[in-house]
């Protein structure tokens, strides 16, 4: 019941807002400007209202990680939970774990990051293939540096630009107790996938789970990347949300279809992403992990340019296999209606949270002219919003609003957790303020309240405002 308020606000904005033009009580908005959104313009909102800051700035920061503030933190924890419910809270056959960060080596050695990752390489930046950087350049080194510089200018066998050379091996290492030698080394996981298939036997066991079932993880990745950038597109440490299913490999098709179908579905439907905002990339052969017989991407519009947000993948028996042969470990299905054995196959949904991130901020992210002046708004879905209500007394200079106003704050807060308390500047200010975190609904306590016990309440996306009874709004 919780978004019962709420439901009845969003069918009272739905019947607003069908106008690209609406007259209101505060304001004539003239629709969204034509600018495009920068990257400029993100960086700029999250740092200035609190979402984002660059990880240990006062040093100067570090390239490739970021600091999630009140408001970013917040938000995460809501696509977070949004994702989870979806995968494993509303599901049947899908459970969580949480893996640890660092693995035994052995895993990585297994699932072919260690082996595969290891040279310095450079991509042709149209058809993808990858060539080995020192190669290319002639030389025996592996100083990426030089290498960059020896190959500035320089185009593939096929004739294309290349990308900027990188070791091919973008695990982050460290060493594991107080010796630090070779026999000491781990890394920090490349991907949260590795622990779900290390596990897939134990959660099979204790769930007593039968084909096909899912295993869901939400936590850190690290990747060396050579070049972080876009913000926290591109990142060095980052959170990902990972499903791998496992299922009989006659039912790959549909059940990668199945999946494809899901992240679509959630992006849209769950983070009400626009539709025209996505697009699918399938992977050509050149451009697939080295794990995976099938790939589809959803690209979303970053302002940079369509890049990928969420993969599916077919990653086959490639890792139970891998993980059978090297742990010596039996990791086989036995299936007691059909008495058969067999490896099970892996459709894989990957998404990384702080593109996640990026992508509904971009997505919501408006300049819109009201009366002559420019407001920037968040027409986040409120259930995505950091605060699902602001309460302000009119004046923070007359105790009776002042008490009244924390009342009703106390109450919404009891209620809804999410709910800010906001008496800095004056209203207009503070409905600015608002609108560009992507709070719905602002509520102030006036005189007339103290009369009738009404407040205002005003709409982020049509300016509207309307006057309800406080215990409604309390009550939802
Ligand atoms: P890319 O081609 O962009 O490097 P990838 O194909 O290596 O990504 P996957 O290994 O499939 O990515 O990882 C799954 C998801 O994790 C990606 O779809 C993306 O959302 C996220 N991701 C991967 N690398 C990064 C990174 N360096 N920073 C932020 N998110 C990332």
């Amino acid at each position: 019941m919780q978004y019962h308020f709420y439901v009845n606000f969003a069918n009272w904005v739905m019947q607003h807002c069908h106008h690209s033009v609406i007259n209101s009580s505060r304001g004539t908005i003239t629709g969204n400007m034509a600018k495009e959104t920068k990257l400029e313009d993100i960086v700029s909102l999250a740092k200035r209202r609190g979402f984002i800051f660059q990880a240990s700035e006062i040093y100067g920061g570090l390239a490739g990680f970021w600091d999630y503030g009140p408001l970013g933190v917040e938000m995460t924890n809501k696509l977070k939970a949004e994702w989870w419910k979806a995968m494993v809270t509303e599901s049947d056959n899908i459970f969580g774990v949480d893996g640890a960060i660092i693995q035994n080596p052995k895993l990585w050695e297994a699932s072919g990051h260690v082996a595969g990752f290891t040279d310095p390489m450079v991509e042709d930046t149209v058809n993808g293939k990858r060539y080995r950087a020192d190669h290319l350049a002639g030389v025996d080194s592996n100083d990426l540096k030089e290498l960059s510089g020896l190959l500035e200018g320089k185009v593939s066998p096929d004739g294309n630009p290349l990308s900027e050379p990188r070791v091919f091996n973008m695990m982050m290492q460290t060493w594991v107790g107080p010796v630090q030698d070779s026999s000491s080394i781990a890394y920090l996981r490349p991907e949260t996938a590795g622990s779900i298939f290390t596990n897939y036997e134990n959660v099979r066991e204790t769930m007593r789970a039968k084909l096909p079932f899912g295993v869901a993880q939400i936590g850190k990745a690290f990747r060396n990347e050579i070049s972080p950038r876009d913000f926290i597109f591109r990142v060095r440490e980052f959170e990902q949300a990972e499903m791998q299913y496992f299922i009989r490999p006659e039912t790959q098709k549909e059940t990668y279809e199945q999946w494809r179908q899901f992240a679509w579905n959630f992006l849209v439907e769950r983070l009400g992403i626009a539709e025209e905002n996505l697009q699918w990339h399938e992977h050509e052969e050149n451009e697939r992990a080295h794990y995976a017989a099938a790939a589809h991407d959803i690209y979303f519009k970053f302002p940079q340019g369509f890049k990928e947000l969420w993969g599916t993948h077919n990653r086959t028996d490639f890792d139970l296999g891998n993980h059978q042969r090297v742990s010596g470990r039996e990791l086989s299905y036995f299936d007691e209606a059909t008495r058969e054995r067999f490896l099970p196959y892996v459709i894989e949904s990957s998404v990384g949270l702080s593109r996640m991130l990026l992508a509904v901020l971009v997505d919501a992210y408006r300049e819109e002219e009201i009366n002559g002046d420019t407001r920037v708004v968040l027409k986040l879905k409120p259930e995505l919003a950091p605060y699902r209500f602001a309460v302000s007394p009119l004046l923070k200079n007359k105790p009776e609003l002042v008490e009244k106003a924390r009342e009703v704050y106390s109450a919404l807060k009891k209620k809804y957790g999410n709910v800010m308390w906001d008496d800095n500047g004056n209203i207009g200010k503070r409905y600015r303020r608002q609108d560009e975190i992507g709070t719905p609904y602002c509520v102030v306590i006036d005189f007339q309240t103290l009369e009738d016990d009404t407040v205002t309440v005003r709409d982020r996306d049509t300016t509207e405002q309307k006057r309800v009874s406080s215990a409604e709004i309390v009550k939802g």
